[in-house]
């Protein structure tokens, strides 16, 4: 039998989302970015005038914000639509400044709640891949299937930074690497679900791997695994 409900974490760019994506794809199951749930309260927060240090108002508009995934309604490379409220805020929780905030108001312990209590009512459903930093180890401790994916900071900054000159943004690789790892800095040691390798999980390197190899490698863990 499949695993059922799987999870995978890992820091920026260590191909979580490809590699969530493909998997869902290819065995028709919901895939979950979880990223964009935070990043979605992030932009709004901005949009609206709520500064990301302020936790009771941060909080208040997580708990009031209606977020929605869904499947794609534009063919413009998007993986899945997000909706903040009924508006399509895909590409704008992408922009740099929804990166340079968005572990500030992830940190808050109000805003996880209620993130995590929507991300568990979409999992009660089963066969779905859910992609995060805290999913195997704070939502979905009892997953089927709880994959880890890391590779060196280089290779993640490298393959974050070509991303963005393929969106036409002008940034160097420097300032690429050096946000990253001031992200993970703050994803790994906050005091509510930070950032770590889950109980039980399986840890995938996938420096120097192509997506191919990465997905072949997630493909026996699938089939091998006893749920
Ligand atoms: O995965 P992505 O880089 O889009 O996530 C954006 C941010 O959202 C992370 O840097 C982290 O602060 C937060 N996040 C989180 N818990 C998750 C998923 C993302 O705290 N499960």
């Amino acid at each position: 039998m499949l695993p059922s409900i799987i999870t995978i974490d890992g820091p920026v760019a260590s191909g979580k989302s490809t590699i969530g994506h493909l998997l869902a794809q290819h065995l028709g199951y919901l895939y979950l970015d979880t990223g964009a749930m935070y990043r979605a309260v992030t932009w709004v927060a901005r949009a609206r005038g709520v500064p990301v240090e302020d936790e009771a108002a941060v909080t208040a508009l997580a708990q009031s914000l209606h977020i929605d995934v869904v499947p794609p309604t534009a063919d413009d490379g998007r993986q899945y639509t997000v909706l903040a409220d009924g508006e399509d805020v895909t590409w704008d929780i992408r922009r740099p400044e929804v990166d340079a905030t968005v572990s500030i108001v992830s940190a808050w312990a109000g805003v996880r709640r209620a993130m995590v209590a929507q991300q568990r009512r979409i999992a009660a459903a089963g066969r779905v891949v859910m992609v995060g930093r805290d999913i195997g180890s704070v939502v979905l401790p009892d997953a089927d299937l709880k994959l880890y994916l890391d590779a060196s900071p280089q290779e993640r900054a490298r393959r974050r930074w070509l991303e963005r000159q393929a969106r036409g943004e002008n940034v160097s690789y420097e300032e690429v690497l050096a946000m990253m790892l001031r992200r993970d800095e703050i994803d790994s040691h906050r005091s509510v679900s930070p950032l770590r390798v889950p109980e039980g999980a399986i840890v995938i390197d996938t420096t120097g791997l192509t997506v191919e190899e990465v997905m072949a490698c997630v493909l026996r863990y699938v089939e091998t695994a006893d749920p």
